[in-house]
Formats: C-alpha cells, sequence, structure tokens
C-alpha cells in the first residue's frame, strides 16, 4: 500500500496522491513512467522522473483513468485515500 505519510511534495491536494520516493517502506515512486504516460492530465513528473498529481480527477470517467494507473503502477507508489 502507498503510504500517506510520504506523499510527493508537489501533490495537488485531494484523494489521490504519489509518494516520495524516499520512502523507506519501500513502497517509493520508481520513476517508470507508467502513469504520466498513461494519464498526463493527472499524472506529471518531477525533474528526476518521479510522478505527483497534478489534477484530481472529478468524473467517474476520470476517476477510472487514475484508477488504472493506481493498479498498474508496479510499487503501489499511487494511493487514493488522501
Ligand atoms: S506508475 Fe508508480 S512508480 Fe511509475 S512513475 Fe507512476 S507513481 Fe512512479
Amino acid at each position: 500500500m502507498s503510504n500517506k505519510e510520504m506523499k510527493h511534495p508537489k501533490n495537488i491536494p485531494g484523494k489521490f496522491y504519489c509518494t516520495d520516493p524516499d520512502d523507506d517502506n519501500g513502497e517509493g515512486c520508481i520513476a517508470c513512467n507508467v502513469c504520466y504516460t498513461g494519464a498526463p492530465e493527472f499524472f506529471a513528473e518531477d525533474e528526476d522522473g518521479n510522478a505527483y498529481i497534478i489534477k484530481q480527477p472529478s468524473t467517474p470517467e476520470e476517476e477510472e483513468l487514475c484508477m488504472e494507473q493506481l493498479e498498474a503502477c508496479p510499487v503501489a507508489s499511487i494511493g487514493d485515500d488522501g
């Protein structure tokens, strides 16, 4: 599970978030580029390639797209309980 205590500082506040790569529980972003390639309207990369949320979903379709990224993230670095 993504660690709420280790959110990336650039996340737009809200339900979805990405965790910081320094998460010592081993669930931090590894800059694999899946989420910001799959849903660039909602996920962006910082200068190190790590992901953060730039827009929260506001429709069921948008939420589903974000949820798809959450499920595709190889290290469980995306949370939906923020
Ligand atoms: S899918 Fe996960 S590991 Fe990959 S860039 Fe996004 S948050 Fe990081």
